[in-house]
């Protein structure tokens, strides 16, 4: 999403995870933060209202008959996910203010989708759904999740090298895997958050969605809502805007 990291640089510290060193967030790289966001902030809000707005008009489509004997619990059960995964969606949209609220409504939108088809393919007689494909930690929003081929028998004998097992730590695209084989950064949804940078002021940087601790962000703890299924439900009771980075005090991102 970001062709820098800028956060690399602005959360770089003198000793380990000390203060943020007044350096990388000057005024002028400041400008420069807030431009590139406000540049990938558009960007993906055009795609999220797209996907929401594609995935809506599928579900009004697909006349899915709801008081059918056909759907059995589960399946009930699986529809009124699809339909609080889609409400959740949009609430996110309308309310968001960073770029892994945007990647969170899109996520949600597609996983209604999902579901929804999962129940139609059940009432057409499937027995077991295609499982939908495991999404890319890093973003959401990329290409599905690859595994690791290894040969299984001689796996035990294997040294797994320390590129190797950082790949392997999170789902990963085959874009993000490639990345850190190669022992490059890979491709991460950014969040923006703030630093306090001096006692009167603060600063805005940019980190990786994920180092945002939890109690501020429940798209940290929930990969943008793509690992399971209470999300949909804690979006609808407003958990989101609770856990919101801007009540987080300056300062109070870990480092990636
Ligand atoms: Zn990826």
């Amino acid at each position: 999403m970001f062709k820098r990291w800028w956060f690399v640089g602005q959360l770089r510290t003198d000793r380990g995870a000390g203060p943020v060193r007044r350096k990388g967030l000057s005024r002028e790289a400041q400008h420069l933060v807030i431009a590139e966001w406000e540049a990938a902030y558009e960007r993906l809000q055009r795609i999220a209202a797209e996907r929401v707005a594609a995935v809506g008009d599928v579900l009004r489509e697909a006349e899915l008959p709801v008081g059918d004997a056909a759907l059995d619990s589960a399946a009930r059960r699986d529809y009124q996910w699809a339909l609080d995964a889609f409400g959740a969606a949009g609430k996110v949209l309308d309310e968001a203010g960073d770029l892994p609220d945007l990647a969170a409504a899109a996520v949600l939108a597609e996983r209604a989708l999902e579901r929804f088809a999962a129940v139609h393919a059940r009432l057409a007689g499937a027995a077991h759904p295609p499982k939908p494909a495991e999404r890319c930690y890093y973003n959401p929003l990329h290409a599905a999740a690859e595994r690791p081929h290894r040969p299984e028998k001689r796996s035990a004998k294997r040294r797994v090298r320390p590129r190797e097992a950082a790949a392997d730590r999170r789902p990963g695209c085959a874009s993000c895997r490639r990345a850190i084989l190669a022992g490059q950064a890979p491709d991460v949804l950014p969040a923006l958050i703030p630093v306090r940078v001096s006692r009167l002021r603060k600063a805005r940087v940019l980190v990786p969605y994920y180092s945002v601790p939890q109690k501020w962000s429940l798209w940290s703890l929930s990969a943008c809502g793509a690992y399971g299924d209470e999300w949909p439900a804690l979006v609808l009771r407003g958990e989101h805007r609770r856990r919101s980075v801007t009540s987080a005090p300056a300062g109070g991102a870990r480092r990636a």
